[in-house]
């Protein structure tokens, strides 16, 4: 094995001292690896090779730490369900170091599950097979869609034993992300009232992710409005793919704007806008349709920590003019939001561009027509596609009524008919509405189903399976048609979700 197989550079420990706690991880009696992701390694630069095999197994599961490795647990705060908690952090996942990709970026490696920190609180600091594979399906799955998301580069058994509401095998993930930089990072430390720090903070965020921001005079306020735009964007995409995160606490929200932290999450199945399946959202703060004003309320929170930054002085008129511009720019996000899910719907309804006034009309009159019939959100856009072919039997199928759908496709025929008018069009169009609408999701049952053939039973075939199919979301194969089937609307209405912890 050459000196290192990684060639870190960690900005984060070097730029940032004093905002993460160098750390080390715990050693695991029996180290092995359950998945290793090739195909991301490559595009990290690394050779798989040398990493898929027992070496790789001692650095995932936390045995060895690579040369060049600078392990830390980051300092974070957050609100959870709305309410504040000043010191998360860290609890049981330490930030390798950085590497540059292929393409010049620069991704994050962190260790999930590897240990008790100083952030532990009264956690175990340690992580489990099931939910440590689930982040691998949902991610990849997430990558797949073309979402922006964190992915697994690897998951180590660690041959131990936790403890949770039963015993369960143990596991240490290996996730790579644009950066760990949170909202609630910067809660941290405005909840310190340590300005100076947010300061360096904001700087740090902006050479990483908006590096054209440097040394412009509204730089702050431009980062709030960067990350804003990057939100409503990501969520925009969750909504047209019927993702529902869960947990959208500040501390899970990332300032890159990649989807991190795949805990409770559920994809919908019977379109439903109040559908919850976490167990531990009561209240449904975290339902499918609040996640749009939720994101805009983690925001706020974003904006609240910047203020003294954008005032740039401590006056009170600069503070009331920061506050208003800050204002503005969340009170810019519905319309960030509502023009990013447009833009996707009209691709998923197979509509090129043009900006067609009816066509929020249209989609909104769509997803009513799905939720009054109980259709499933995935098959029923796919078979959108099937109908846009000519052959509208199997969209009909999904609806109670078989009649139903009938006035609204009138109606999406004759608007998109206006887009050109040769038959050969509409091939077209049903090709391009079956690569934007997946065939498969990562469905709930078949998730479970596989997480516990492997935790329960050692079993990585259904895990294997399942993953091959939803990375490719958009092919209808014979393979694929087992992955295509929703669960039965008894087993998605008793289903919950439980945190990875
Ligand atoms: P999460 O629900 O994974 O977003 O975690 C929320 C907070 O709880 C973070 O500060 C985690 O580090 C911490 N945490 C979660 N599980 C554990 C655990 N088993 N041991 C220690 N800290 C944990
Ligand atoms: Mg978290």
């Amino acid at each position: 094995m050459p000196a290192s197989p990684f060639q870190f550079d960690n900005t984060y420990a070097r730029d940032l001292p004093g905002f993460a706690v160098p750390w080390q991880p715990a050693t695991v009696p029996a180290p092995s690896l359950l998945f290793f992701n090739r195909d991301l390694a490559l595009e990290l630069g690394l050779d798989p090779d040398v990493l898929d095999g027992p070496d790789g197994a001692a650095i995932f599961a936390g045995n060895r730490v690579p040369e060049g490795a600078e392990p830390l647990a980051q300092a974070y705060a957050g609100h959870q369900f709305g309410g504040f908690s000043p010191q998360l952090g860290d609890g049981r996942a330490l930030l390798l170091g950085e590497v540059i990709d292929r393409l010049g970026r620069r991704r994050d490696l962190m260790l999930k599950g590897s240990g008790r920190t100083p952030f532990s609180r009264r956690g175990d600091g340690k992580a489990a097979v099931g939910p440590m594979l689930r982040e691998v399906l949902i991610g990849e799955a997430m990558h797949a869609l073309g979402l922006p998301t964190t992915r697994a580069l690897a998951v180590a058994a660690t041959g131990e034993t936790v403890y949770r509401e039963r015993a369960l095998p143990g596991a240490v993930l290996t996730r790579v992300a644009a950066s760990h930089l949170r909202v609630g990072t910067f809660e941290f430390f405005s909840a310190r009232r340590e300005t100076d720090r947010v300061r360096q903070l904001a700087d740090y965020a902006i050479a990483r992710h908006d590096p054209d921001l440097v040394g412009t005079d509204d730089r702050y306020l431009g980062l709030l409005r960067r990350v804003a735009q990057r939100q409503a964007a990501l969520v925009a995409a969750w909504m047209n793919v019927g993702f529902i995160h869960g947990v959208m606490n500040t501390d899970n929200v990332a300032i890159s704007g990649e989807t991190i932290d795949y805990g409770p999450c559920a994809f919908l199945e019977a379109y439903d806008p109040d559908a919850v399946f976490s167990s531990i959202d009561h209240g449904g703060r975290y339902a499918y349709r609040n996640q749009p004003p939720v994101t805009r309320w983690n925001l706020a929170r974003l904006a609240g920590t910047l203020l003294p930054l954008i005032a740039g002085e401590d006056s009170q008129d600069a503070m009331s003019e920061a506050t208003g511009q800050a204002t503005g720019v969340i009170d810019a996000f519905p319309e960030w939001y509502g023009g990013a899910l447009l833009t996707g719907q009209r691709a998923k309804l197979g509509l090129q561009g043009g900006d067609d006034p009816s066509d929020r009309a249209l989609a909104q009159d769509w997803l009513t027509l799905l939720q009054d019939q109980r259709v499933d959100f995935t098959l029923g856009w796919r078979r959108l596609a099937d109908a846009a072919d000519g052959d509208g039997g199997p969209l009909r199928a999904l609806f109670t009524d078989p009649q139903a759908p009938d006035a609204w496709l009138a109606r999406w025929r004759v608007r998109a008919g206006r887009e050109g008018n040769a038959a050969v069009d509409w091939k077209d169009r049903a090709e391009r509405m079956r690569r934007v609408n997946p065939a498969v999701i990562p469905r709930n049952h078949r998730v479970e189903e596989a997480l516990a053939a492997a935790s329960d039973h050692g079993d990585l075939g259904p895990f294997r399976r399942l993953l091959a199919a939803v990375q490719r979301p958009y092919d209808e194969t014979p393979e694929q048609a087992a992955y295509l089937e929703p669960a039965r609307a008894e087993v998605t209405a008793c289903y919950r979700t439980f945190c990875g912890t």
